[in-house]
């Protein structure tokens, strides 16, 4: 049995082992494959995960608090986690040479592959091109840094605006985005929402500095949170007529990339997606 896994702290609110389970199964892999939630602490975490070859697992997706983390402990890395800083995705590969010494590692060297599907997930996740128009990356955390670069890399021109301001300019300046202070949302034939205000259901626009109305039909508005209820910014888009992406769409199209990089086949988007909101 070929392992995979979900580490976070906590992670058992996660919908990434009823999508790839259901993915895996649909490949006809079930038999061959297994998806779990693993929690791991900040503390374990590095002692963890050079361990999992040798228990079994070809993989594993990361997810908060570890995304730096996993990129830290690799020994090779995608051009996307380098860029942005952080790895979801980990692959467990017999090593040539060098790798992680076989005392710490179990009976084989092994050598440890970062990358971050984070980014590609967001642009799988848009109905387009993001390059015309403009995009507005609302937040500069870890996902700030997966869509500004993403967004970037795809030719957009990308504007950061942070409550802390001081973050975005930071990102801006080393993501090839600009930092905006006071944006106007029908500037933007995209817009994001990386921050984490919505998560607790609290009302979007009092944190953000978008107004309800603001939105306008031909827009698409992601919002990168998801949880049991609707996302109030993703509502209130739609009804002015904005096209809407929200966080589990984003999360769908992650998952099928990582599954692609560990079992070479195509992912079965649809079954994934059925299972995440399922
Ligand atoms: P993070 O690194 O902790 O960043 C949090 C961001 O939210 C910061 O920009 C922070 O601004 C902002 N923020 C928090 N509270 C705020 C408030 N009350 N008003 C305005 N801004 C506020 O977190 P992250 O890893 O980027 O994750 C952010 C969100 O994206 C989370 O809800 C997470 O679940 C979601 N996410 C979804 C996916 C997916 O696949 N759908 C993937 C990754 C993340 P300051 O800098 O001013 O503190």
């Amino acid at each position: 049995m070929k392992r995979l896994a979900v580490l976070g702290f906590p992670v058992g609110h996660s919908r990434s082992p009823a999508m790839q389970t259901a993915a895996l199964a649909e490949l006809g892999l079930g038999e061959e494959w297994s998806y779990e939630a693993v929690e791991v602490t900040s503390e374990a975490f590095a002692g963890f995960v050079p361990a999992m070859a040798a228990r079994g697992f070809a993989g594993a997706n990361v997810t908060v608090p570890h995304k730096r983390a996993a990129l830290e402990l690799a020994d090779e890395a995608s051009e996307a986690s380098r860029a942005i800083g952080a790895a979801n995705t980990l692959s467990f590969e017999l090593a040539e040479d060098g790798g992680v010494p076989a005392s710490e590692a179990g009976e084989a060297a092994v050598a440890i592959r970062a990358d971050n599907t984070d980014a590609a997930g967001l642009i799988a996740a848009l109905p387009g091109s993001p390059k015309e128009g403009g995009a507005l990356v609302l937040g500069a955390g870890g996902a700030a840094r997966a869509a500004v670069w993403a967004l970037a890399r795809d030719g957009a021109e990308v504007a950061v605006w942070n409550r802390t301001a001081e973050r975005a300019e930071e990102i801006a300046a080393e993501l090839g985005a600009s930092a905006v202070a006071a944006p106007a949302a029908a500037d933007y034939a995209l817009i994001v929402n990386t921050t984490a205000v919505g998560l607790r259901g609290e009302d979007p626009f009092e944190h953000l500095p978008l107004a309800p109305e603001a939105f306008e039909p031909g827009q698409v508005v992601v919002d990168m949170v998801y949880g049991e209820k609707p996302s109030g910014l993703l509502a209130a888009a739609a009804r002015r007529g904005a096209t809407v992406v929200d966080g589990l769409e984003v999360l769908v199209q992650q998952g099928a990339l990582s599954l692609e990089i560990w079992t070479r086949r195509k992912a079965p988007v649809g079954t994934m997606r059925a299972a995440a909101r399922g």
